[in-house]
Order: structure tokens, then C-alpha cells, then sequence
């Protein structure tokens, strides 16, 4: 039986590599949904490529253009953020690649496992926020949550035939992003262009700027915990450069479990898509020999703030990683438009964090309300200094 697919955010990083994963494995999986919020272009030529029974195309201007150009196909066209929750409905569903952006995938996440539809989770965001009630909810459906950044995915193959044998820490690595080394002072006069260039991956612009403040691994920080049920003492990070080691878990013996490969983010997405299977690949194989060293170093908190700043929100709970996650997708958003500086990102999301009303146990709407009131808060802020 092949494994029907509904990809959120196919035009994506992360959904366009998934689509190469697809297309690889034709009698493994089928195309079934892709979504896209305005690049209408490109939804379409996957769509001719990839026939899914069913596209959404978020932005609601563009939806005639997708309509009459998939006219010939029997594509049902959708538009509006609300239709990707309705078609979480779909029978013919059977797995859910979370590949959106920020906020906007916790929905439609919800949607789905609502409909007992297990999930391939890259959208680490959604865990941020509602971490609480996302896993709550998989656990009530019966919903697999399969972890599609590469870090989680290492920590879920070390895990994988350990049943509730104890974990005694997890070591999230982190490849220290284009500004490994500097010092508060050589960040001052950061451009956008330098923090867009990951040594090591190529990605979505969001999760890039995330990956230069070290943002990102604060992120996974909290994703772990709602993933593998840790505490936050659990949670270590180690800069290593190469991003060969993707994670490490620690037992209580002391024994520690790695996993380790070339960098390429289509492995652990065909780790989820395929679970508990693993598929051949001809991607490039990891030779120990011509990595003769493999390094690793403290991570600099007290340089890269925002990774700090995700810690105490981990610690603190309720809607704190909730503010945390919508100052930092604002404040990235304003970077990326040359409105603040690099190390400003920091400097906004502790002003949220410090200012926005905390709530110890959020329900949706809280979360939703947070979401908000933190955007509309800092926009102001934002308006008002750049006036
Ligand atoms: P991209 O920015 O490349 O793609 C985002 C996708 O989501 C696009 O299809 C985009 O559509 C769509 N989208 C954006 N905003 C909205 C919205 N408001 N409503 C509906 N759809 C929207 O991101 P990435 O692929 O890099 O990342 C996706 C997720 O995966 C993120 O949560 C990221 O943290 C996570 N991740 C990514 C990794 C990577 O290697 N890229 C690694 C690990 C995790 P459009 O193209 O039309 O704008
Ligand atoms: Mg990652």
C-alpha cells in the first residue's frame, strides 16, 4: 500500500525536498495535497508533476490563476488558510508533512491530528508554542509525531528499540551557524546577506536568520522537550561544525547513542515519511576518512543571546515560549526587511518576553491571544522607533 502524502508548504525547503523524496520512491508514496501560501507559480508545476488530488494555494488573489491553469487536471483547487485545516479532513489522507513556516503550522497541525493523521513534523514552531497541547492531542488520537528536523530525527533513531529504557540527557548539536567565534562587538554591523549564508545547509530564509542567532537551536531545545518528554536539565547543545553528528542521547548506564551522516535534509525526511521502514537512498555517503577530525565546542550564550533567551522560556513554560516564538518570527521578519539589526533580534524578543502577560497553562485561544498580542505589541514598538 503506498503511503498518501498531503505536504504543507510543498513550495517550501523542506516540501520541494520532500517532493524529491516522493518522486524517488514512486511505490512508496503517492502525492496526495500540497499547499503553498502565494508562490501560485510553482504549486502549479508540482501540481502538473506530482498530480495530488487536492492543492491549496493560501493566498486567495491567486486562486483563479492556479484554478485555470490546473484546468485540465483533475486537481481540486482551494484557497485561504482556513481550507488547509478542512482538508486535513480527507480520508484519503494518511500522513501529514508539516512544512510550513512560523505560527501558521500549528492549525493546521491540530486539524490533523484531530483527524488521526500521523505526522511528519518539521514545522518545530508548533511545538514551541503549544507544545503541551499538540502532544496531548497525538497522544488522545493515537497520532505518531515523527520528527523531521534532522536533530530530532537522530535523538528518534538512537531511541528506536530502547522502549522506557531511562534517558539520562539528550545532546542537541548545533552547527554554530556563519557567526561561529565572533563576539558581541564583530555582530554589530551584520547584513542581512552574511546571516542568509549557512555554512552548512540551505533553507528556508526564516529558519536561517534562526540558525545565525542561534534561535534555531533554542527552538529544538524546546521541540526535544515536548518530543521525548525531557525536563530542561536534559537538554544539552554542543557546537560542531561539521554537522555531522545530527544528536546524541546519554542513558542512564552513561552509554550515549549518536547518529551521524552527511548533511541533507531528505534522509530524515524519508525517515518519517517512511517509518518504521527505511527506503534505499543513493544520496552521498559519510567517509570517516576524509573527515579526519570531527570538532565540537561550548555554544556562547552569552554572544548569541536568543539561545538563552529559548532556554529560560522552556524553563518558565506556560505562554513564554509562545512569546518567545512570535517576537523572534517578527523581529526575523524586520531584520530580513533591513528595519532592525542583528543583534536587535535579541534585544526585542527579551522586551516581549518581559512585557506580554504570562499565563502558567495557556488553552488555544491563550496561545492564539499571545500570538497576537506579542505581533501587534512589537510591530508597535517597531513603528513607533523607526518613526
Ligand atoms: P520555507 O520558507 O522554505 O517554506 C515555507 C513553506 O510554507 C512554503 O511552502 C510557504 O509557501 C509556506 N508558507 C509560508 N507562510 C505560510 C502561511 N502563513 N500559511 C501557509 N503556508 C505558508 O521554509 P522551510 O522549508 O525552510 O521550513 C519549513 C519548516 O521546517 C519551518 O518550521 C522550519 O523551521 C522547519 N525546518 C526546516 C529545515 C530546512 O532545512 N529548511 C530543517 C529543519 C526544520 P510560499 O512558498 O508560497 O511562501
Ligand atoms: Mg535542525
Amino acid at each position: 500500500m503506498k503511503r498518501r502524502i498531503a505536504i504543507l508548504g510543498s513550495t517550501g525547503s523542506i516540501g520541494t525536498q520532500a517532493l524529491e523524496v516522493i518522486a524517488a520512491h514512486p511505490d512508496a508514496f503517492e502525492t496526495e495535497v500540497l499547499t503553498a501560501n502565494s508562490n501560485a507559480d510553482l504549486l502549479i508545476q508540482q501540481s502538473i508533476i506530482h498530480k495530488p488530488n487536492a492543492v491549496v494555494i493560501v493566498d486567495e488573489r491567486k486562486y483563479s490563476f492556479v484554478k485555470e491553469a490546473l484546468s485540465a487536471e483533475p486537481i481540486k483547487v482551494y484557497a485561504g488558510y482556513e481550507a488547509i485545516s478542512q482538508l486535513m479532513e480527507m480520508d484519503s489522507i494518511d500522513m501529514v508533512l508539516t512544512a510550513m513556516v512560523g505560527f501558521s503550522g500549528l492549525k493546521p497541525t491540530l486539524a490533523a491530528i484531530k483527524n488521526k493523521k500521523h505526522i511528519a513534523l518539521a514545522n518545530k514552531e508548533t511545538l514551541v508554542v503549544a507544545g503541551d497541547l499538540v502532544t496531548k492531542m497525538a497522544k488522545e488520537n493515537n497520532v505518531q509525531l515523527l520528527p523531521v528536523d534532522s536533530e530530532h530525527s537522530a535523538i528518534f533513531q538512537c531511541l528506536l528499540g530502547e522502549q522506557h529504557n531511562p534517558i539520562e540527557k539528550i545532546i542537541l548539536t548545533a552547527s554554530g551557524g556563519p557567526f561561529r567565534g565572533m563576539k558581541t562587538n564583530d555582530l554589530q554591523k551584520i547584513t542581512k546577506n552574511q546571516a542568509l549564508k549557512h555554512p552548512n545547509w540551505t533553507m528556508g530564509a526564516k529558519i536561517t536568520i534562526d540558525s545565525a542567532t542561534l534561535m534555531n537551536k533554542g527552538l529544538e531545545m524546546i521541540e526535544a522537550k515536548w518530543l521525548f518528554d525531557l525536563r530542561p536539565d536534559q537538554i544539552d547543545v554542543i557546537v560542531h561544525p561539521q554537522s555531522i553528528i545530527h544528536s546524541i542521547v546519554q542513558f542512564v548506564d552513561g552509554s550515549m547513542k549518536a547518529q551521524m551522516g552527511l548533511p541533507d535534509m531528505k534522509l530524515p525526511i524519508q525517515i518519517a515519511l517512511a517509518h518504521p521502514y527505511r527506503l534505499y537512498s543513493d544520496f552521498p555517503r559519510f567517509d570517516f576518512l576524509k573527515y579526519p577530525s570531527l570538532t565540537f565546542e561550548p555554544a556562547d550564550e552569552n554572544t548569541f543571546t536568543c539561545l538563552g533567551l529559548a532556554r529560560k522560556a522552556m524553563i518558565r513554560g506556560g505562554n513564554m515560549p509562545c512569546i518567545l516564538n512570535a517576537a523572534n518570527e517578527i523581529a526575523v521578519a524586520a531584520f530580513l526587511k533591513n528595519e532592525v539589526r542583528f543583534l536587535e533580534i535579541g534585544e526585542l524578543i527579551e522586551q516581549c518576553m518581559d512585557e506580554i502577560n504570562f499565563i502558567a497553562h495557556p488553552t488555544l485561544d491563550d496561545y492564539c491571544l499571545t500570538d497576537a498580542q506579542t505581533r501587534e505589541w512589537l510591530i508597535d514598538n517597531l513603528r513607533v522607533k523607526n518613526s
